[in-house]
């Protein structure tokens, strides 16, 4: 049975990588009967910043997701649509791999970097609850409930079992959010007591930042609320030489919505030079959730044997190869 997997190819460099990631599938034999769903700043410009009805009711169907970026217009006033459709199929959990690749460089090649980032991804600052108070003065309010905090934290802390992760370090601000980072924390720490086998330990978000750059390879799993999880990975993804490079995926307990970390790249779209490894990697995530666990693994190290090799890498990552033909390279270690 072919798999159905809906494709939102997104804007920016988003239907570049998009189309690069559909052939390197292709590549993989995995069937997968693609359905296009179009979500693009016009079209949210258009519907008044609601998600397009084909969209929800191809996820709702197909209930896997493989998503470009999508340009959020700024200070719009419309709730950013990434934000909306996690809501929407209740993606709870935001899964970010942060790992070097051989062969690239990087400041911490004699280091290599392994850790895998869980953002909550419904709440927090992301509510999208703010208030004009009075003129000049604004409100946003940032929402931790225990539900989510217990089920990320649940989420996470079953992931290290069942991979057989060593460490979860959870990333927090309580000492001044003594309430809703409080909260968040305490959630943490009765998941961590029923997972003895796995060490637990705490970090406030500034220090974790200081750390991330002095030791980056002394972190495993790391845990946290939407906000810090967001910053947490770009600055990841800088540690492991951009964000061209780091896969993501949104999992809810029923439906899944596969999408690299970076955005749209508007400076490089349309110019055939964007990475197409962010999303490529998304899709071996995707493979995985999908039960395609030897065309996942052969994805992967087709991507990683391109990048050992050296030849045939984007500008972003100091080659000078085009999608296509970073593309066409994986494709080669694919066959
Ligand atoms: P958003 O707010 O939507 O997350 P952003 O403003 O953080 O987006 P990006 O669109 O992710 O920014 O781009 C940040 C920088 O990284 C840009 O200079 C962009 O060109 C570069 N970049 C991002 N993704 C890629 C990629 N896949 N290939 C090459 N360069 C990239």
């Amino acid at each position: 049975m072919p798999h159905s997997v809906t494709l939102i190819p997104g804007d920016g460099i988003g239907p570049e990588v998009a189309e690069a990631t559909v052939r390197v599938l292709e590549a993989t034999g995995v069937p997968i009967v693609w359905e296009r769903a179009e979500l693009n700043q016009e079209l949210i410009l258009q519907s008044g910043g609601a998600i397009p009805e084909p969209v929800l009711e191809s996820l709702s169907r197909t209930m896997v997701g493989l998503k470009g970026p999508v340009t959020t217009p700024v200070a719009s006033g419309f709730q950013s649509l990434n934000v909306a459709l996690r809501k929407r199929f209740d993606l709870y959990a935001n899964v970010r791999p942060v790992k070097t690749f051989r062969g690239l460089k990087t400041r911490y090649e004699d280091t290599p970097i392994d850790l895998i980032i869980f953002r909550e991804n419904t709440e927090d600052l992301y509510s999208g609850l703010e208030h004009e108070v009075v003129p000049g003065v604004v409100t946003s309010l940032k929402v931790i409930t225990r539900k989510a905090s217990v089920r990320i934290a649940e989420y996470a802390f079953h992931f290290a079992r069942r991979v057989g992760r060593k460490k979860v370090t959870a990333i927090h601000k309580a000492n001044i959010m003594k309430l809703g980072d409080g909260l968040f924390l305490r959630c943490c720490r009765e998941v961590a007591a029923k997972f003895p086998e796995i060490e637990y330990n705490e970090l406030i978000v500034d220090n974790a930042s200081m750390q991330l750059v002095m030791r980056p390879e002394e972190f495993d799993i790391l845990l946290m609320p939407n906000l810090y999880g967001d910053i947490i990975s770009d600055l990841a993804a800088g540690l492991v030489v951009g964000l061209g490079l780091v896969p993501g995926a949104n999992m809810g307990d029923e439906h899944a919505v596969f999408e690299a970390v970076h955005g749209s790249a508007p400076d490089i779209a349309g110019k055939g030079v964007a990475n197409p490894t962010a999303l490529m990697q998304s899709a071996a995530l995707m493979l995985l959730h999908l039960g395609e666990e030897a065309a996942a693994r052969r994805l992967q190290r087709a991507i990683e044997d391109v990048y050992a090799e050296g030849k045939h890498l984007t500008r972003d990552v100091g080659g000078q190869a085009s999608t296509r033909e970073f593309t066409d390279a994986v494709i080669d270690r694919l066959a």
